[in-house]
């Protein structure tokens, strides 16, 4: 591979400027990084692309790119034309003691690139854009390519949308989306994802009272808004893990042959996620194997509740408040404004069923926050082939295929801009620590990645 061997020889250089970049702190709310690593984006770019553009939104901006394929390699007049997505803002770097090395520093260590944002998402795009440049130097870039860079990706992409409208016509002759993002599988084993599940957010603020008071002066008539929205939540769960809102499975959808296929050959060993995990027993659902909970079930899950203060800060009061959150991760035919629509009816159930509840909910605010669609890719079409091919070529491994990924994307944005298929390829080891300190992410990986990339670019112009 001509172009494999071009990167190694300029190896340095690439990670060099992925140095650079990394060095910019671009957390979503950062509003002048943000604009930087946009600027950087669009200059790195510009060397190689025949077109980029930053579009502005009501929030960060949205990088695009588009390379056209070079005149000596266009064999036929159809070309194909493939989509990568990726984003450049990143999450905070919080606990910030945490990390063993400054988080927007890059630190090589035991072959590992340690800095917040290698992994989700800057060295994985990267690896995409070092792939398209090698073949570029050499005149191969036989297909044409085309880049989107997503700046709120962490923050659920509220404007993608709005930048996909203003330029309609880029995404009308893609033929198939690739996503480099997440970590690979658990087992290490390189990764093809067919999908995501989709999410949507909710939270729930209860104030029951004018202020904190003391437990025992005021115990047995201040209401405790903890237990009170406990008796909520309660109702939409059962201990089975089951959820229990009327409707919430009903549009679950049925996984094909392929699909159920694909989830066997992974033969799940529930012991490597203990290990993993550290847990001694399973959340969710416990009536239904372990990757049917992963891939094809919807789950829902309280993400943080936080009333009162304990620990090192305990007092014996009755807190005034509570606010707890909830995700609720929704796979096909589910869709986050039909959950809404559910949570909502439930709440108005109980509302109606008891005086109790009513006069809780009374108090309760809800809001509801990010959601993305569910996407699914089917396992039958004939990407799948060159997609494998290509991560094999590229990892020296044959890759698993995951038909639905555990975490969402704004997959559905670009699937209503493209109607094309959409596929991920993780390219950041299964203990990348994204979100986490020490963030890192395998240089080998890196390399693999723009090994895979140079590949299935390669392949596409056959
Ligand atoms: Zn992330």
């Amino acid at each position: 591979m001509k172009a494999f061997d071009s990167f190694k020889d300029n190896k340095q250089d690439f990670l060099d400027e992925l140095f650079d970049l990394i060095r910019i702190p671009s957390i979503s709310r950062d509003k002048a990084s943000v604009t930087t690593a946009a600027n950087w984006l669009d200059n790195k770019l510009k060397q190689t692309a025949d077109y980029v553009e930053q579009i502005e939104t009501s929030g960060n901006p949205v990088v695009i790119a588009e390379w056209r394929p070079q005149i000596d390699e266009i064999s036929s007049s159809v070309s194909t034309s493939i989509l990568f997505y990726g984003h450049y803002d990143v999450q905070p770097p919080d606990p910030i003691d945490e990390w063993l090395s400054p988080p927007f520093e890059p630190e090589i260590r035991d072959g590992r690139i340690f800095a917040r944002g290698i992994g989700d998402n800057k060295g994985q795009f990267f690896a995409h854009i070092v792939a398209i440049e090698c073949l570029h130097k050499l005149n191969k870039l036989g297909v044409r390519v085309k880049m989107i860079l997503d700046g709120e990706e962490e923050l659920g992409s509220p404007y993608i949308d709005e930048a996909i409208n203003k330029r309609k016509e880029f995404f009308n002759d893609v033929d198939l989306v690739i996503v480099s993002d997440g970590p690979a599988d658990p087992t290490w084993k390189p990764t093809l994802e067919f999908g995501a599940r989709g999410i949507i957010t909710v939270q729930f603020e209860l104030q029951t009272a004018k202020g904190d008071v003391h437990s025992g002066n005021f115990g047995g008539i201040q209401p405790n808004p903890v237990w009170d929205l406990i008796s909520i939540l309660k109702t939409m769960k059962s201990d089975q893990g089951k959820c229990l809102i009327e409707g919430f499975y009903d549009n679950v959808f049925t996984p094909s042959e392929a699909a159920l296929k694909a989830a066997e050959d992974l033969d799940r060993d529930p012991e490597i996620y203990k290990k993993q995990l550290g847990v001694t027993y399973f959340g969710e659902e416990k009536d239904l194997p372990l990757t049917h909970r992963l891939m094809f079930r919807p789950t829902f899950n309280i993400r943080g509740i936080c009333s009162g203060s304990v620990r090192e800060n305990a007092r014996t009061i009755i807190p005034k408040e509570v606010v707890a959150e909830l995700d609720i991760r929704l796979v096909p035919n589910q869709t986050p404004e039909r959950i809404e629509q559910l949570v909502l009816e439930h709440l108005q159930g109980l509302k109606e069923k008891s005086q109790n509840y009513a006069q809780i909910l009374e108090r309760c605010k809800i809001n509801f926050g990010t959601s993305f669609y569910p996407m699914f890719t089917p396992l039958e079409l004939p990407w799948t082939d060159i997609l494998v091919k290509s991560i094999r070529e590229g990892f020296d491994e044959e890759p698993l295929k995951i038909p639905l990924a555990g975490g969402s994307l704004p997959l559905y944005s670009l699937y209503k801009a493209t109607k094309k298929p959409m596929y991920i390829i993780p390219y950041a080891q299964p203990d990348e620590d994204n979100h986490a300190p020490n963030e890192n992410m395998m240089v080998e990986w890196f390399e693999k990645g723009v090994k895979t990339s140079i590949a299935l670019l390669n392949s596409l112009k056959e």
